[in-house]
C-alpha cells in the first residue's frame, strides 16, 4: 500500500478538509530495490504505488516555488531534507520536467576556470555522484568523461591554463594530446587533413552524462514523500504585492498565499519576474538539439568543440545526443528548426565522417535563461520575501542537485549558502560579473 491512511488534516486558514495534507503528513514511499522489484514481478509489475500524489493545491504554504523543472523540484526536495521545511509546494503550469530539465543533451561536468563556477559546479558533481542512493531513485549518472577538444595551439594554450586552474581547486582535469585523443574517440577524424585539425583536448574523467527526467522524478519523489504539494497544470498568471513583499501567486487553480516564494522557471524568469515588477538582465533564447537513430555502442565519451560550436555523445538507448549554439535571436519558442539541425549535422560530419550515412530521428527545442555574464543568479531578488534561481543559460542540468541546495538554503535563511554567494542579482550594477567565457554583456555568446 503506497498511502498509510490517516484521519485528514485541517486547514487552519481554510478551515476546509484537505486530504492531500493528511496524505502528505502520513506517506511513506516504496523503496525501491532488488526485494521491491521481486515482489512486484509476482503481481506482473501491475502494483507499483504512484510515485507522487498530485494533490489539490492548498490556499496557503510556508513556500511556493514556481517552475516544477528539476531546480524547483531540488529546491523543494533540499528545504524539506536539509532544512526541515516541508509546507512547500511546487507549482507546475505543464507537467513536471517538461521545460528544459526534459529536453537537454544530459552533460554533467564541473569544468570551469573560474572560482565562484568551479566551487558550485564541483559541488554539484559530489552531489551526481551519490544521487541515486540519496533519492533510491537512478537518475543514470554515468562519468564517462568529458573532453573539449583542441583545434589550436591557442586552445591548447587556454585548455591547459583551464585544467591548471581546475585541479588548483582540487577538481579532475587531463591535458590529452592528440593521439590519446584519438585512442579514446576512435571514430573522431584526428588526421592532419581534417577540416577541424585536432591538437589535443581537455579531458575531465568525473563529467558524463545523466538520464533528465529521471532527475525530475527522483526530486518529485523525494520531495512528495517528505510531504512537499506539487501541483501540476496549474500556470502562475500573476504576483500579489503588498509594499515590498509578495503575497500570493494567482495561478489558473486560484489564489496561493505563502510567506516566501522561489522563482525556478528557467526561460520564463523575466515574464514571472514582470508579474513581481521588476526586470531581470535575462534575454530568452532557444537552444536546440536532434538525436539520431538507435546505433550499437560507437562512442563512449562526451565529446565538445567550442571552435566548432558542437556537442555530441551516445545516449543508453543507442541514439547519437547532439546539439550546437543557441539561436541568435529572443524567442519562446520551443522548437527547432533547419538551419540549427544543419549547423549540428555538418559539423558532426566534420568532426566523425563516418556518422554521414546516420539518420537523424528527432529535434527539438527549449527556451533559455541566457544571463549578461552568463553566470546564473541564485539568490535575493528587490522584493524581501521573492527569491531568484535563473540564468542558467545552456548549462544548468548539470547545476540541477546544487542549485537545488543553495537556493534551498537561500529560502530557509534569508541569506545565500558560500557557494552561491557570488550568484547575485546586483553583481551587475557592482561590476562583479562572472564571466566565464570573456565575453562581455552579449547574452547570445555565452
Ligand atoms: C537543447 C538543450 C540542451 C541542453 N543541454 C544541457 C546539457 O547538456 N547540460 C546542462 O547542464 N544543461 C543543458 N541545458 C540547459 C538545462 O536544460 C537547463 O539550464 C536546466 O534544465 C534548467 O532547469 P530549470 O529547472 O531551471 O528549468 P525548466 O526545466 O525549464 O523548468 C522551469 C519550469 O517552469 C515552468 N514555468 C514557467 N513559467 C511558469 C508559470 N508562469 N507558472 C508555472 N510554471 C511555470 C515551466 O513549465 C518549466 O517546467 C540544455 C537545454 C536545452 C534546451
Amino acid at each position: 500500500m503506497f498511502f498509510q491512511p490517516r484521519p485528514p488534516a485541517v486547514d487552519k486558514a481554510s478551515s476546509k478538509l484537505i486530504p492531500s495534507l493528511a496524505y502528505a503528513r502520513a506517506r511513506t514511499a516504496v523503496k525501491y530495490s532488488i526485494f521491491s522489484l521481486a515482489r512486484n514481478a509476482l503481481s506482473y509489475h501491475e502494483r507499483w504505488p504512484r510515485v507522487w500524489r498530485s494533490p489539490e493545491p492548498r490556499r496557503e504554504y510556508e513556500v511556493v516555488i514556481v517552475g516544477g523543472g528539476g531546480h524547483g523540484l531540488a529546491a523543494a526536495y533540499y528545504l524539506a531534507k536539509n532544512h526541515g521545511i516541508t509546507d512547500v509546494a511546487v507549482i507546475e503550469k505543464g507537467w513536471l520536467g517538461g521545460g528544459n530539465t526534459g529536453r537537454n543533451t544530459t552533460i554533467v561536468r564541473s569544468n570551469y576556470y573560474l572560482d565562484p563556477n568551479a566551487h558550485f559546479y564541483e559541488h554539484s558533481l559530489k552531489l551526481w555522484e551519490g544521487l541515486s542512493a540519496d533519492l533510491n531513485f537512478n537518475v543514470m549518472y554515468s562519468p564517462r568523461g568529458v573532453i573539449n577538444l583542441a583545434h589550436s595551439y591557442a586552445d591548447l594554450d587556454a585548455y591547459a591554463r583551464r585544467g591548471n586552474a581546475m585541479r588548483l581547486n582540487g577538481i579532475d582535469a587531463e591535458l590529452l594530446t592528440r593521439e590519446e585523443v584519438a585512442a579514446r574517440v576512435p571514430l573522431l577524424d584526428c588526421s592532419p587533413a581534417a577540416r577541424y585539425p585536432i591538437m589535443g583536448g581537455l579531458l575531465q574523467p568525473r563529467g558524463g552524462v545523466a538520464r533528465h527526467d529521471a532527475v525530475a522524478w527522483g526530486y518529485a519523489r523525494g520531495a512528495d514523500a517528505r510531504g512537499v504539494d506539487i501541483i501540476q497544470q496549474c500556470e502562475v498568471t500573476g504576483l500579489q504585492r503588498d509594499g515590498n513583499r509578495i503575497t500570493a501567486v494567482e495561478t489558473t487553480r486560484g489564489t496561493i498565499r505563502a510567506k516566501k516564494f522561489g522563482l525556478a522557471v528557467a526561460g520564463h524568469s523575466g515574464h514571472v519576474a514582470a508579474m513581481a515588477g521588476f526586470r531581470l538582465p535575462i534575454e530568452t533564447h532557444v537552444l536546440q538539439a536532434l538525436v539520431s537513430e538507435p546505433l550499437k555502442p560507437v562512442l563512449d565519451t562526451v565529446v565538445t568543440s567550442g571552435a566548432v560550436h558542437f556537442y555530441i555523445s551516445q545516449s543508453d538507448k543507442g541514439e547519437l545526443v547532439m546539439g550546437g549554439d543557441i539561436d541568435g535571436y529572443n524567442s519562446y519558442g520551443q522548437r527547432s528548426n533547419l538551419p540549427a539541425i544543419e549547423h549540428s549535422v555538418q559539423s558532426m560530419i566534420a568532426l566523425f565522417p563516418s556518422f554521414s550515412r546516420v539518420r537523424m530521428m528527432r529535434t527539438w527545442g527549449g527556451v533559455m535563461d541566457m544571463s549578461m555574464d552568463g553566470s546564473p543568479i541564485i539568490g535575493k531578488s528587490p522584493l524581501d520575501n521573492l527569491y531568484l534561481d535563473c540564468g542558467w543559460c545552456y548549462g544548468g542540468f548539470k547545476a540541477t542537485p546544487a542549485s537545488g541546495w543553495c537556493f534551498a538554503h537561500t529560502i530557509a535563511n534569508d541569506a545565500p549558502h558560500a557557494l552561491n554567494a557570488a550568484f547575485t542579482l546586483d553583481r551587475y550594477a557592482l561590476g562583479k560579473t562572472i564571466d566565464e567565457k570573456g565575453g562581455g554583456p552579449y547574452p547570445w555568446v555565452h
